[in-house]
């Protein structure tokens, strides 16, 4: 595999992310062939209309991430032209990693995964405990629970031993690996 060295915050990631979802396409489906299905008087309105749409709430300060990607899909189905068309499928692409990239970086929302009140922080001591965040969860959709009470530090305990379960199944099926035979002390 070549080495592709991508600039843009978390785009790294969300490509990764997407190889992985087209390894399981092509397993699953092979690499597929289509006609495209584009254009028609109907699929330009509706282009044209959702993008006033998004102009609109641009202008209006309401802009949302549905607004941009329904805009951009509308435009891709509208497009017959197979150049155009694919400049418009990156552009999509492109709207979807920002989104991706937004929900990633948004701060945790300190609401507990047990019993759903806020956990108050401050700047001295943790006030929340937690599984460790998995590869692929944005932060701020990561469980955490109030360190201070009873029952919401037992549903922590809880998450946190079903994903130690999980680990222990993914590195059972992974010990071909030597770095994780060495991990798991087998002596050899
Ligand atoms: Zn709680």
């Amino acid at each position: 595999m070549q080495p592709t060295f991508l600039t843009t915050p978390g785009l790294a990631r969300f490509a990764r992310n997407i190889d992985d979802e087209r390894r399981g396409q092509i397993a699953e489906y092979g690499e597929q062939q289509h006609p495209d299905g584009t254009g028609g008087l109907d699929r330009d309105l509706l282009a044209d209309g959702l993008f006033q749409e998004a102009q609109a709430a641009l202008q209006e300060g309401t802009v949302t991430w549905r607004h941009a990607l329904e805009m951009m899909t509308a435009a891709v189905a509208a497009e017959t032209d197979p150049a155009e068309l694919r400049t418009l499928l990156v552009r999509t692409a492109a709207v979807c990693a920002a989104w991706a990239q937004d929900i990633d970086s948004r701060p945790h929302p300190m609401v507990c995964a047990h019993c759903g009140e806020q956990i108050e922080t401050n700047e001295i001591q943790n006030t929340w405990v937690g599984p460790l965040k998995q590869p692929g969860t944005p932060k701020c959709a990561a469980p955490r629970f109030h360190i201070d009470r009873p029952e919401c530090r037992a549903a922590s305990d809880r998450a946190c031993d079903e994903q130690a379960e999980a680990y222990r199944a993914r590195t059972a099926v992974r010990s071909a690996d030597p770095a994780v035979r060495h991990g798991q002390g087998d002596g050899s």
